[in-house]
């Protein structure tokens, strides 16, 4: 009870686009299990709630990622920490497999506007083109639109708020957050960690297709 209580107060602190992971304390919950909720399959039982109308106060103890969209693709790239880890740098692995979050402002894709698609950096799966892609100004690549059938979304119930966490179908790899306060005409902001994407510019794109790796 008390935890919920430090949690309402936690959340009032956060931003709207994402939470700064340099902060150390770990408020919500000591639950080994929440804390590395890394399946995003499972259970039919999902009737996701609307994510943003629900006041923190009427938070029940429930898991706190719980999958909206499902995803029931059989090729699902599957890997132990290990083989992540060879693959990805250490801030790769932090965000994309530990749901972390870059600082604000500080992804090399944040003030990128080139033109070509980005990737998921985990699998190579192309996620968003370029010309979805526009300056939200809170610090992270925003897209107002992903790549059809590329990403899965899953209620997050960390650090005390509700958001709708966003995840590449295919290696379940962590990309950010998606918020209802984006441009026309989708009206969502996919806010993305830089370090969750690859970029492909659109000269290369025409040759040779993103790597995918099995
Ligand atoms: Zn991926």
């Amino acid at each position: 009870m008390k935890y919920q209580f430090y949690t309402i107060v936690f959340a009032s602190l956060m931003t709207s686009c994402g939470v700064n992971h340099n902060i150390t304390t770990e408020p919500v919950t000591t639950d080994e299990n929440s804390i590395k909720a890394n399946t995003v399959t499972k259970s039919e039982n999902e009737q996701a709630p609307n994510n943003t109308a629900i006041p923190v106060s009427k938070i029940k103890p429930q898991p706190q990622f719980e999958p909206i969209t499902k995803s029931q693709d059989s090729k699902k790239i599957v890997k132990t920490d290990a083989e992540w880890k060879a693959i990805l740098t250490p801030a790769e692995y932090q965000i994309l497999r530990q749901k972390g979050t870059e600082r604000a402002f500080t992804g090399k894709f944040d003030k990128h506007y080139k033109e070509g698609t980005y990737t998921c950096k985990g699998c190579g799966t192309a996620l968003f083109d370029s010309t979805t892609k526009y300056d939200s100004g809170c610090g992270w690549p925003a897209f107002f639109k992903a790549k059809e059938n590329t990403i899965a979304e899953t209620i997050d119930r960390s650090y005390g708020m509700i958001r709708t966490e966003i995840t590449c179908k295919k290696c379940d790899g962590h990309l950010g957050h998606i918020f209802d306060d984006g441009p026309n005409p989708t009206g969502v902001r996919y806010c993305v960690n830089s370090a969750s994407m690859g970029f492909i510019p659109a000269d290369k794109d025409k040759q040779a297709k993103p790597a995918q790796k099995k």
